[in-house]
């Protein structure tokens, strides 16, 4: 960004590419390829070198696109990576959703700040990045269906693990006003299914209730987060500090006199550490099978406990040397870091061993809401963290 001039038209076209990724209604679990098609031809155009993953129909894509250095040099690769999918729209919107509009300093659209935004400034920024002298190579990640659970993301991290791309620093850009967000917990999904035998109320002992064994389930899991409660580490950065269970919905039974066969439990956990979430399923699953199963099945014996996974997002650990979280400091000149309970996909960078942040424009407040927007000037200071990142790119 050497004159005026370019940096205004740098940002002008920052805001035309935020506006034509707004236009694409990638809504997560539809399909997202037209998106991915756009951003991978302003790659390619450049010079880019890029490949897809998919799911098992091929309906979504990860893109991985990557600027080769010039000059190589030991400098670890950077990633900038962002999720492609947005949450559905609800009644009540000012605007269309779909179409990015500009009031004033905000720009409105669904994904404007969760996180189109930054995906937006990556790609207005690639071309300075194509003619630069890079000494380190530069990639773009692009995912989808991370808002359902992180789905697309680890089909794209074993694709990586086979490639070999196994270092490097990788700036999530999740709506944080440019923040540093250095940790989150972990965020677990389940829905857990009961099936007994119906029968008439007045001979409870010939069904199989799946209602009360669901109950016995639940207060299993209440009794289990009074142990996660204790097992919270001395020095843990998070409020509350010890991993937390909730349960969502219980969901069974017809009539008063009828016996459920059938109930449903959703719940959640968000484990501070890995191995409390490995805890609390094996307790878990061992009180379902070698308790509440054999007893279910001496009166049914095809009576069953399916506990289904909708998600498991990996947390994402504080590094006190994290290189990701230096170089954004370098950079915007910030030394904080923070935690947030929302989850990302950086806990599944972490784990292949890449230095990860979570840093990028707008802000979470916006995010998945009616009238979602985005202030302009949080573009512009994406830009200049990005620009930065070129200076430490580049032979000096
Ligand atoms: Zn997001």
């Amino acid at each position: 960004m050497s004159t005026e001039n370019s940096s205004d038209q740098l940002f002008d076209n920052s805001v035309k590419i935020l506006t034509d990724l707004i236009g694409f209604k990638t809504i997560s679990g539809e399909d997202n390829s037209s998106l991915i098609n756009y951003c991978d031809e302003i790659l390619k155009k450049i010079g880019a070198t890029s490949f897809k993953t998919f799911d098992d129909e091929k309906k979504r894509v990860n893109l991985f696109a990557t600027l080769k250095a010039k000059n190589p040099s030991d400098k670890k690769p950077i990633i900038l990576s962002g999720h492609t999918d947005v949450v559905p729209v609800s009644k009540g919107w000012s605007t269309d959703p779909f179409v990015a509009t500009i009031k004033s300093n905000k720009l409105f659209g669904r994904g404007a700040c969760d996180m189109k935004g930054f995906i937006a400034c990556t790609l207005a920024f690639a071309p300075i990045y194509a003619k630069a002298n890079l000494d380190r190579d530069i990639h773009f990640s692009y995912t989808f269906d991370e808002e359902t659970a992180c789905i697309g993301a680890p089909i794209l991290i074993e694709e990586l693990k086979k490639r070999g791309v196994k270092d490097g620093i990788c700036i999530i850009g999740e709506p944080t006003n440019m923040k540093i967000i250095d940790a989150h917990k972990g965020c677990y999904e389940y829905t857990t299914y009961f099936e007994g035998l119906a029968g008439h109320s007045s001979a409870p002992h010939k069904g199989v209730s799946a209602v009360e064994y669901a109950t016995r389930y639940v207060n299993k899991l209440i009794e289990l987060r009074e142990d996660l409660k204790k097992r919270a580490p001395k020095d843990s950065i998070f409020d509350p500090p010890h991993s937390t269970l909730s349960i969502g919905g219980i969901f069974g039974g017809i009539a008063h006199n009828v016996i459920a066969d059938k109930c449903h439990v959703n719940w959640e956990t968000r484990p501070v550490v890995k191995e409390d979430g490995v805890f609390l399923n094996s307790e878990l699953d061992k009180y379902a099978n070698e308790i509440l199963l054999p007893d279910m099945k001496k009166v049914f014996p095809n009576s069953s406990i399916r506990k289904n996974i909708i998600g498991e997002v990996v947390g994402f650990d504080r590094d006190e040397k994290s290189n990701a979280c230096e170089l954004v400091s370098s950079l915007t000149g910030d030394n904080t870091r923070e935690v947030v309970s929302f989850g990302t996909e950086a806990g599944l960078f972490q784990e292949i061993g890449i230095s990860t942040v979570v840093c990028g424009p707008g802000s979470i407040e916006q995010a998945h809401k009616i009238d979602e927007f985005i202030i302009l000037d949080e573009l512009k200071k994406c830009l200049n963290l990005l620009d930065g990142i070129k200076a430490k790119s580049i032979l000096n």
